[in-house]
């Protein structure tokens, strides 16, 4: 009876099942994948911003075990023979359909690419890395960070290795990121990004430099997540469906469609902080927010890395919240907030404090035009590493000579020079960096294209309104999750592919204004 039972299990199984029952089958297995990746994010927020110290090795267990158990469901043998089956049947589905299986094929791919023991490895390392570093950079010692650093150079080379053929080493970890984007075409983009941006950070610095010094004050943290959260949800992010938390590092986490947090940081003496911190974090999170809903627990039901979401945020971080007509509409609110400290200050040096430019030697701190030119610098420097025409060791002196000729300053010690950023010490060397600059480039395109389209959205953000900026870039960009390639997004919503032109334009009008500089 018991082999006659499993006979017809056997003939069940291997009858071809049809189209649809396929495919529920693969979405039903991506949709775990989804899951038990959206599990691990809440334990990560978590322990981002409530979980006491003591929890933190049970939380690294559960944590691993939760992405292990995420790993071998993507390598699944029976989720690649699915997506075998269905490929050649891509044209009898619907393009949102055809778009998951090519997502599902990208992600099986890369995956099965990188053997489980490398991962063991890599993780083994970058914590590893990543702990002796956080004592490292305080106590500016490269030398000890040194053989990490080797280390991880070596790491990341094994891993392009996986991907061969490719034309320049860093390109398996660039495209990762960025989807179609190369180290040569990124190294064509930033030589003359940085042959523009030069000049005008020398034109504005021979100026004199603007007064910061309103935005320096005792400012009540309440007061001001209080005012960051209102205008996050003025802008459109929704609360019913998002919450705003107290982190070191700011961030934003998706775990559903109906689930899509933010955090940040406070800084009691300087306003700017949390404002724009929080600003920055929601619209990654609206742009989450405005996927399509039909993608969700599916790989397509999120935005596209890295670029492509850092657009998102740096438009209503930079092109939105630090310009003037959003200002001419908040600002008497937000001394309303803070009479005490800003009651007595006009909207004009506000404005022009927000926007200050200034030579430093800190990334993160940077403003909107010499934060490009940090990016640069380390993609240069890390697409050298990977080829091996810069050594580890020669790395800090490197870096205060690209320093020097690009900003003016360099740093005295390794602490505030290549030991300040977390990324090559956590994560690989490549594919990194260079998302933060297209992300600038494409949110002044996407700004241009959306105000050509609705030439009331600045009118509409000196009322406060955003309707009309948050409805295009919903139908131009959020809703298509991962659907489309990021370059069908760009050139679907501006009609051009990247291009840095409206970037210049936009950086050219608004800092020749404020600095009075000649026109270009
Ligand atoms: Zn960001």
């Amino acid at each position: 009876m018991a082999e006659v039972t499993a006979q017809m299990a056997i003939e069940r199984r291997s009858k071809p099942l049809s189209l649809e029952a396929n495919f529920a089958e693969l979405k039903r297995r991506l949709s775990e994948i989804y899951d038990l990746n959206a599990a691990k994010a809440v334990l990560t927020w978590d322990e981002a911003t409530y979980m006491p110290r003591g929890g933190a090795v049970a939380r690294g267990r559960q944590a691993a075990l939760l992405k292990r158990l995420e790993h071998e469901r993507a390598v699944d043998p029976a989720l690649g023979r699915l997506i075998d089956l269905l490929e050649p049947q891509a044209d009898k589905l619907s393009a949102a359909a055809a778009s998951l299986l090519r997502i599902a094929r990208r992600d099986f791919e890369r995956a099965i690419k990188v053997p489980a023991e490398y991962v063991a490895r890599v993780n083994a390392h970058s914590s590893a890395s990543y702990n002796a570093w956080v004592l490292a950079r305080p106590a500016n010692d490269f030398a000890t960070m040194a053989p990490f650093l080797e280390k991880t150079l070596e790491l990341s080379r094994e891993y392009a290795a996986f991907f061969t053929p490719y034309e320049h080493i860093a390109d398996p970890m660039i495209d990762e990121a960025d989807e179609g984007m190369t180290a040569a075409k990124l190294q064509c983009l930033f030589a003359a990004l940085r042959d523009e941006l030069t000049p005008l950070v020398r034109a504005i610095c021979a100026q004199p430099p603007a007064d910061d010094a309103c935005l320096r004050r005792a400012f009540g943290e309440a007061e001001q997540i209080g005012f960051g959260l209102s205008i996050a949800a003025q802008m459109g992010y929704d609360l019913e469906r998002g919450r705003l938390d107290k982190t070191r590092h700011p961030f934003c986490t998706r775990f559903a469609k109906g689930d899509v947090r933010i955090t940040t940081r406070v800084n009691a003496d300087h306003i700017g902080d949390a404002l724009f911190s929080t600003v920055h974090e929601a619209g990654h999170a609206m742009y989450e927010q405005g996927v399509d809903p039909a993608f969700e627990g599916t790989p397509l039901g999120k935005g596209i890395l890295s670029g492509m979401h850092e657009s998102q945020s740096r438009l209503w971080e930079n092109l939105v919240a630090r310009s003037r007509p959003f200002w001419e509409h908040y600002y008497p609110r937000l001394q309303e907030t803070f009479p005490g400290q800003l009651a007595a200050e006009p909207l004009e040096s506000f404005y022009s404090a927000i926007n200050k430019v200034e030579p430093s030697l800190i990334r993160t701190d940077a403003d909107e035009v010499t934060y490009n030119i940090h990016v640069m610098l380390r993609v240069d420097l890390e697409l050298k590493l990977l080829e091996g025409t810069l050594r580890v060791k020669d790395l800090p002196e490197a870096w205060r000579a690209g320093m020097q000729a690009d900003i003016g300053v360099a740093p005295s010690d390794d602490r505030d020079g290549c030991l300040q950023d977390v990324h090559w010490f956590f994560d690989r060397i490549g594919g990194e960096f260079q998302g933060y600059t297209i992300g600038n480039i494409l949110s002044a395109q996407f700004f241009a294209a959306a105000t050509k389209a609705n030439p009331d959205i600045a009118s509409e953000i000196a009322r406060g309104r955003f309707d009309a900026l948050l409805g295009w870039l919903t139908d131009n960009i959020y809703r298509h999750g991962r659907a489309l390639k990021p370059d069908e997004i760009v050139m679907r919503a501006t009609g051009s592919p990247m291009t840095m032109a409206p970037y210049l334009a936009y950086l050219r009008t608004k800092y020749g204004e404020l600095y009075r500089l000649p026109a270009h």
